[in-house]
């Protein structure tokens, strides 16, 4: 394997469904809502000859005081061990103060980052991705996970940064 790369976002952008969309089969736990408490889980992926381990994070404690900075710190463990980063978010919500803060985490862990901006099912939806430039994590990328839809370039920018 050439690398880990961790897949982080805040609870319900479609991480878990994202993984699985790369695996190829549905071995990551798809949850319509946040709140179920589960570890990072580290997967063996391949993408156009490159094998790599992909890590879905998602684990937190529901707590109603500490929700935030839980996925916060989780996230950040499974940064620290990455090699590079999939931030994902929901083009369908728009930025949220989630996303905000890891963004600050994910700049001050200097890892190399992709942008993927899920949700967007539709070519029609595509323009929403541009929206997210003003993130400086560079070029977002529009996809559907649950559909398959822009997931190719994201790999390919994604397996990029981890030779
Ligand atoms: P996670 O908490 O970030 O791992 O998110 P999940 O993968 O569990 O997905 C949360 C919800 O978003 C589920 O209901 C998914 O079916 C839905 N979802 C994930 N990806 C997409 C997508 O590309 N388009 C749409 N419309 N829904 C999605
Ligand atoms: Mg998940």
């Amino acid at each position: 394997a050439v690398g880990v790369l961790a897949v982080v976002g805040r609870p319900n952008v479609g991480k878990s469904t994202l993984v699985n969309r790369i695996l190829g089969r549905r071995a990551a736990v798809v949850e319509d809502t946040p709140g179920v408490t589960r570890d990072r889980v580290t997967y063996e992926a391949e993408w156009a000859g490159t094998d790599f381990q992909i890590v879905d994070t998602g684990g937190w404690e529901a707590d109603a005081q500490g929700i935030g900075s839980a996925i916060a710190d989780q996230s950040q463990l499974a940064v620290s061990l990455a090699d590079a980063v999939c931030f994902v978010v929901d083009g369908q919500v728009g930025l949220t103060d989630m996303d905000s803060r890891l963004v600050t985490m994910l700049r001050k862990a200097g890892k190399p980052v992709v942008l993927a901006v899920n949700k967007l099912d539709s070519s029609d939806a595509d323009y929403t991705a541009s929206e997210f430039w003003k993130l400086g994590m560079g070029e977002p990328y529009a996809i559907s996970a649950m559909h398959g839809r822009g997931v190719g370039d994201l790999l390919d920018a994604a397996v990029a940064e981890l030779k």
